[in-house]
C-alpha cells in the first residue's frame, strides 16, 4: 500500500511539478542609472523571453500626452527631474499588472526606484503567489550617462533629456533614491550588476547569460 502512494506521489510530482517548473514567472527588475541603456535592453529581452516590458516612465508619458490628471501631476516632478511620489507610482505599476495578469513575467524598467516602492512590489507580488526573479543593474559611469543622455535628447523630445542641469539632477536622485534598492535586494541575493558599456549584443548577450541562471 505504501509503495503504491509512494508511486502515485512520485507520477503526479513528475507531470505536475514540470508544468509547474514550466509556468514559473520570471519578474526582472532592470536597474541602473538614467541613460544606462534600460528600455534599449528591455526591447530586446521581451522578445526573446516572452516578458511583458513595464517602464513607468513610459507610462507617465502616455499620461503626460493624454494631458489626465496623473499626467499633469507627474510632469511637474519629471520636468525637474524629480520623482513622481511613491503612493501615485505604486497604484499606476499595480494597474498595469493587473492589467496584464495572463503573461509569464515581467521586466520592470525605471520601477523600484525608492525602498518604499521595493516594499510595496514585494508585498504585491508575494499576494499574486510570486516574486522578484532578480535585479540585474546596468554599470555606466556619470559623464558617460551625461553625454548619452545629452545626445538622446536632441531626437527624443523629452524637456528631461535637453538640459544638463536636469539630467545632472536626475542622476544624484538615482544615487540618493535609487541606489539603495540594488542593496535592498542584494540582501535577499537578488542582485548583480552587468556591464552596461559596450555594443547593445555584447550587453544583451551578458543580461541573457544572468537571466539564463535563473531558470
Ligand atoms: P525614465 O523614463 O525611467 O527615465 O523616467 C522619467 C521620469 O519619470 C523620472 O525622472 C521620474 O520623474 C519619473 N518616474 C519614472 N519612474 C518612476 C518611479 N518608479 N518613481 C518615481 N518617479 C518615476
Amino acid at each position: 500500500m505504501n509503495s503504491l502512494i509512494k508511486r502515485i506521489k512520485y507520477f503526479f510530482n513528475a507531470i505536475f511539478g514540470q508544468q509547474l517548473k514550466k509556468r514559473k514567472m520570471i519578474n526582472l527588475i532592470l536597474f541602473g542609472p538614467p541613460g544606462s541603456g534600460k528600455g534599449t535592453q528591455a526591447e530586446m529581452l521581451v522578445e526573446k523571453y516572452n516578458l511583458l516590458h513595464i517602464s513607468t516612465g513610459d507610462l507617465f508619458r502616455y499620461e503626460i500626452g493624454n494631458k489626465t490628471p496623473l499626467g499633469v501631476e507627474a510632469k511637474s516632478y519629471m520636468d525637474k527631474g524629480e520623482l513622481v511620489p511613491d503612493s501615485v507610482t505604486i497604484r499606476m505599476l499595480e494597474n498595469k499588472v493587473n492589467a496584464n495578469s495572463e503573461v509569464g513575467g515581467f521586466i520592470f524598467d525605471g520601477f523600484p526606484r525608492t525602498i518604499k516602492q521595493s516594499e510595496a512590489l514585494d508585498a504585491f507580488l508575494k499576494e499574486k503567489g510570486t516574486s522578484v526573479t532578480g535585479l540585474l543593474s546596468l554599470k555606466v559611469d556619470d559623464d558617460e550617462l551625461v553625454s548619452r543622455l545629452l545626445e538622446r535628447g536632441k531626437t527624443s523630445g523629452r524637456k528631461d533629456d535637453s538640459n544638463e542641469e536636469i539630467i545632472r539632477n536626475r542622476i544624484a536622485v538615482y544615487n540618493n533614491e535609487t541606489a539603495p534598492v540594488y542593496n535592498y535586494y542584494n540582501e535577499q541575493g537578488l542582485s548583480a550588476y552587468i556591464n552596461g558599456v559596450g555594443t547593445k549584443d555584447e550587453i544583451f548577450a551578458s543580461l541573457s547569460e544572468a537571466i539564463d541562471c535563473y531558470s
